[in-house]
């Protein structure tokens, strides 16, 4: 092994080469900023990088801490002391983080050094990092096409090899998709495992920050730092965090996993549907035993999101008025000029169109019509979940319809952007948690084969059950293995 290699290793790995003292923290962080320097001109994964704090960090971290030395990428909606978060929008260009969010401390407390933000689509809206106002990221795999979104950045470097594992933040599925798309594992946690404290808010009801990794066990490394109750996040749960990394060894003899009649539509690429299938026969080989269920409220699930987390974002969107922070407009004639213009020249047009699509659903007269609607067909799809889960452990899906596609080929139809969530976004309005983890190829025959993800959710707080499930898949098949550079 050459220092080369460092950057491409899997957080065990690197845990146990610096608690042998065979590679320093200041060296893997080294021999990582030198890829990044050489492969990012081309992926456009990071939007910032603080190298000289970072190696300060390194020189005093103490390795026999749980993630002593190990670098981490966190997606620029993510709070952290001193760096920039920007959510790549232009109304934050040169904001830098007051504090560390509750999920970074407790990293940092854990020995970890937060060493980049990553880009993402603006505000974290979107499902392909197109939005940024910045730069789009390209998918590892082919540089042709977009490597999801919104956590596009941290999937990608980590795809890369230009992290080693790095944070998301998933409100419709942007932590799962860019993960499936990119050929790495995302997982979501439970609505409240994860404090949000410190995570510029999107749709407050929905969001959560979790870990992208290249294998199940960096995950539940990750996760089981991060996770548990915080002050200052009423919403946080007040649950034990059980040991993730420790208890990833299962027997799957007798393990119940649900396949949702609603998830097999027509429209599914024909190599996912296959890679589908072909894992749950592993499933069964693993002694899984496979049941049919329905989700019936699945068709309503797009709608139900976008009406619910508009709303929510025209509202912690309103903070962005160039008073105290952020972007500003020049010369404004009066306070209304200027709180007009400096959000008509901050947000970008996607941002834009949330914000009136909330505010319109949030109006009077169309308040019941909408917003409350949503809401009584968000519980009947929590209801969905609460019904499959007294038949299964777990339910198994693709990720995603379809491979990465084309940059540039959806940007112009938001609402078939939309669809890119179609699989994903009901486990956030149910609240419960869900996985990608990679399980196969499309375009095995050409020059730039696409990773396709598969998808597990699981009851609420029951991440140790799909982590189980994620790492039998896994250590028993080699998806995880390939890299695209
Ligand atoms: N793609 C979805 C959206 O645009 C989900 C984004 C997310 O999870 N942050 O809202």
């Amino acid at each position: 092994m050459t220092k080369s290699d460092l950057p491409g290793l899997t957080i065990s790995e690197l845990q146990k080469l610096l608690r042998g003292r065979e590679v320093s923290p200041r060296e893997v962080l080294e021999a990582l900023h030198e890829r990044i320097e050489t492969l990012d001109p081309q992926i456009d994964a990071y939007l910032s990088r603080d190298l000289d704090a970072a190696l300060a960090a390194a020189d005093a971290a103490d390795v026999s801490l749980p993630l002593g030395g190990i670098p981490i990428a966190v997606k620029d909606a993510i709070s952290v002391e001193r760096q920039p978060c920007t959510c790549a929008s232009k109304i934050l260009r040169g904001y830098r983080g007051m504090f560390d969010a509750t999920a970074i401390a407790r990293l940092k407390a854990a020995g970890a050094i937060p060493f980049g933000k990553t880009n993402m689509d603006e505000f974290a809206m979107g499902s392909s990092t197109e939005n940024s106002s910045v730069k789009p990221t390209r998918n590892p795999w082919d540089r042709a096409r977009i490597p999801g979104g919104s956590s596009g950045g941290s999937a990608a470097a980590v795809a890369a090899g230009e992290a080693i594992a790095s944070l998301g933040s998933d409100t419709g599925g942007s932590i799962r998709q860019p993960a499936a798309l990119c050929g790495v594992v995302g997982m979501k946690p439970t609505y409240g495992r994860v404090s949000r404290h410190g995570l510029v808010a999107f749709a407050s009801s929905l969001d959560q920050i979790g870990p992208l990794a290249r294998t199940v066990r960096d995950a539940a490394l990750l996760l089981e730092v991060m996770a548990g109750v915080d002050p200052n996040d009423s919403t946080s749960l007040d649950a034990p965090v059980p040991a993730y990394s420790a208890a990833l060894e299962s027997n799957l003899r007798g393990v119940r996993l649900g396949l949702p009649k609603e998830y097999l539509i027509a429209g599914i690429d024909p190599e996912v549907r296959a890679a589908i299938d072909t894992a749950l026969a592993h499933f069964s080989s693993l002694g899984a035993e496979l049941v049919d269920i329905s989700l019936p409220h699945t068709d309503y699930a797009i709608d139900t999101y976008y009406i619910i987390a508009t709303a929510e974002a025209s509202a912690n969107l309103a903070r962005f008025d160039g008073v105290r922070y952020g972007y500003r407009a020049e010369n404004p004639l009066d306070l209304s000029d200027h709180y007009g213009r400096t959000r008509a020249e901050g947000f970008g047009a996607e941002v834009k169109r949330r914000i009136i699509l909330g505010t319109y659903v949030l109006s009077s007269g169309y308040y019941d019509a909408y917003y409350l609607r949503a809401q009584k067909v968000r519980t009947l799809i929590r209801q969905d979940f609460a019904r499959a889960f007294e038949k299964v452990d777990a339910i198994i899906s693709p990720t995603t319809p379809e491979p990465a596609f084309l940059l540039g080929e959806r940007s112009a139809d938001p609402l078939r952007m939309y669809l890119a969530d179609i699989f994903t976004n009901a486990a956030n309005l149910a609240g419960i948690c869900g996985i990608s983890i990679p399980c196969g190829f499309a375009r095995e025959e050409t020059e730039n084969p696409l990773p396709i993800g598969l998808q597990i959710m699981g009851r609420a707080l029951d991440e140790t059950r799909v982590f189980q499930l994620a790492h039998a898949f896994e250590q028993s098949t080699d998806w995880h293995r390939r890299r695209p550079l």
